[in-house]
């Protein structure tokens, strides 16, 4: 058996902007018991006024626990975290320092997979710093080692799937689809700046010896709009006003940062929590278009995080059909290149 390998995504970087986003909208569990007993301890509340007003963090039990033993979380105050100060600085950060944090503080914004293979890390396009870490953050291979000592009480989330559907109707073993998946990147990466949805359209194509329809930008609008009805009122209320006139807009923009963005959600795996590739495919290229709509890549962290809130993933999970079509219908790689 081969050795297990550690795979990071070239280009992945990461330095804290300090907006608190992270500490806002989430569920802020499972906190470690040893992280909870040592805040009690220190007598954190005292040191920190709004978690006297209401219990700081909860106890769950019952199935969330394995074999009854409690799970905790850190309670909300206003939708973000009870620890979160007015400056988006750290309540418990400031006062005990960053090793009392839970782990998933301190992990956070790297995203850690299991495959068949080892893991592999990228970082999280939900970070509200994302595009600012993207132009500018420290290299995640200096920061990784301290992401994979930290004591995770869950496992990584672990890529494997009965078969990953590659194009529609046609699925592989999800030891194939590690085959695939590094030659598949390259040849992204090999197609220049900006490449990305066209050339993974071609390449599935020629693997499979699948013929693919032509793209098609009427009906890349008429999806891009059924998608986006598919959401929960309050979010069509917030962008359907948005769609632009053009469905593809230019944009200003580093033409490589959607596609670093896409090598991102092909490593992570991203697109296996909607059913198939070209679904999630289709849901990257629904995100970039919002993201694009509501004034570019800066805004690609607030659509994911709204994209996650449990009404919208239920709605995105039953799309699978029509971010599929999406996908096949888009007329360009990115936004910026479709006319
Ligand atoms: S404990 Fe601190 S870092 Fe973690 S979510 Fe709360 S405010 Fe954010």
């Amino acid at each position: 058996m081969s050795e297990p390998q550690l795979r990071v995504l070239p280009g992945a970087k990461f330095s804290c902007q300090g907006c608190g986003k992270c500490c806002t909208g989430f569920s802020f569990g499972p906190v470690e018991p040893q992280v909870i007993q040592n805040l009690i301890d220190q007598d954190m509340a005292s040191k920190w006024p709004p978690a006297q007003e209401a219990p700081w963090y909860h106890e769950h039990t019952g199935p969330d626990g394995p074999d009854g033993t409690p799970v905790f979380s850190l309670a909300h105050r206003d939708g973000h975290c009870v620890f979160l100060r007015p400056d988006k600085l750290c309540a418990i950060h400031a006062e005990l320092g960053e090793s009392a944090k839970p782990w998933f503080c301190r992990e956070y914004p790297v995203r850690i997979v299991q495959d068949a293979k080892g893991l592999t890390a990228t970082i999280r396009a939900d970070c509200g710093g994302f595009s600012a870490s993207y132009a500018s953050g420290q290299p995640l291979d200096n920061q990784l080692q301290a992401a994979l000592s930290l004591p995770r009480p869950v496992s990584y989330p672990h890529f494997d799937p009965e078969h990953v559907e590659v194009l529609p109707g046609v699925a592989i073993s999800p030891e194939n689809w590690l085959e695939l998946e590094s030659p598949l990147m390259a040849k992204v990466k090999a197609g220049g700046a900006g490449q990305g949805i066209v050339t993974l359209r071609q390449v599935l194509s020629k693997v499979t010896g699948r013929t693919l329809p032509a793209p098609s930008p009427a009906a890349a609008t008429q999806v891009l709009a059924y998608a986006i009805t598919q959401l929960r009122p309050q979010v069509e209320a917030k962008l359907a006003g948005l769609l632009p006139e053009n469905p593809v807009p230019k944009a200003e923009q580093d033409p490589d940062f959607y596609r670093h963005v896409l090598l991102s959600d092909l490593l992570s795996k991203r697109f296996a929590a909607v059913g198939s590739l070209p679904a999630g495919l289709g849901l990257t290229l629904l995100e970039v278009q919002l993201a694009e709509s509501l004034g570019g890549p800066n805004h690609l962290a607030q659509v994911q995080r709204l994209v996650q809130i449990p009404q919208n993933w239920n709605a995105i999970k039953t799309a699978k059909a029509t971010l599929t079509q999406l996908f096949l219908a888009w007329p360009a790689d990115w936004p910026e290149t479709a006319g």
